[in-house]
């Protein structure tokens, strides 16, 4: 349902659980954060209000990081639980991703992943996404690599955003009708399932087009196709009031 993702110097927790603040007017029965810390993947998630999870964190805090994703979901696929709550993490948990919408074929990749030993921790359709992403990684390809491939043998409507632990210069994100936009900083950049996500932080936009995959970095942002082709969001500039 809501997305926020971040990279740069800023708490990561900070400007995704505020991201996520601003999106909560969308509606969602649950909330998660993951950040990148030395190597591996922290996080927290829980069914209900962001103030359950929030209340989570101010008791058990998690480290210091300056790259994160979160999500609010509104569950179409298993019940609302503090399991099947985003960010799911791939069996090493190495890999986290959080998912807006629908993977129709994750059934099948499902039980091709439960042959080959994986563990399945939720009845989500996005668990899948986290472990075929972490194959990807393990297999030696970066994260934009990795997300690329796993795309192309997702069916469905989705935004995808992953956090790779073992490399926290970078957070990746794809689309297939499905909502994301990318906020533009200095030194910092954003993700959103729409741009309330980081409206406090930055105004400048980027719009993605269908099956794209976006890769930010603290200094950057770049664009591709499914098919790996360099490809350009459509930028814009926010000048709607900011009233809460
Ligand atoms: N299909 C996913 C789930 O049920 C994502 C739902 C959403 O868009 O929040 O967990």
């Amino acid at each position: 349902c809501g997305i926020v993702g971040y990279v740069g110097a800023k708490q990561a927790q900070d400007v995704v659980i505020e991201g996520l603040r601003r999106l909560e007017y969308r509606g969602y029965d649950s909330a998660g954060v993951a950040l990148a810390h030395e190597g591996s993947v922290v996080w927290d998630k829980r069914a209900g209000k962001l103030a359950n999870l929030e209340g989570a964190i101010a008791t058990q805090p998690l480290p210091e990081a300056t790259t994160g994703i979160g999500h609010t979901r509104w569950a179409t696929h298993g019940a609302p639980n503090d399991a099947n709550a985003h960010p799911h993490l791939g069996q090493q948990g190495r890999l986290a991703v959080v998912h807006n919408g629908i993977i129709e074929n994750f059934a099948a990749l499902r039980t091709e992943l439960e042959k080959a030993g994986h563990a399945l921790k939720s009845e989500t359709d996005t668990e899948i996404a986290a472990h075929l992403l972490e194959l990807e990684v393990e297999a030696g390809h970066d994260l934009t690599t990795a997300m690329q491939r796993v795309c192309q043998r997702l069916e469905g409507a989705f935004t995808l955003v992953a956090l790779d632990g073992a490399d926290p210069s970078r957070v990746v994100a794809a689309r297939r009708n499905s909502p994301l936009v990318v906020g533009l900083g200095e030194g910092e950049n954003f993700l959103g399932s729409d741009v309330a996500a980081f409206i406090s932080h930055t105004r400048e936009a980027l719009e993605l087009g269908q099956d794209q995959i976006v890769t930010i970095t603290a200094d950057g942002v770049e664009v591709i196709g499914f098919d790996g082709t360099p490809a350009q969001g459509q930028q814009y500039h926010v000048d709607w009031d900011l009233t809460a």
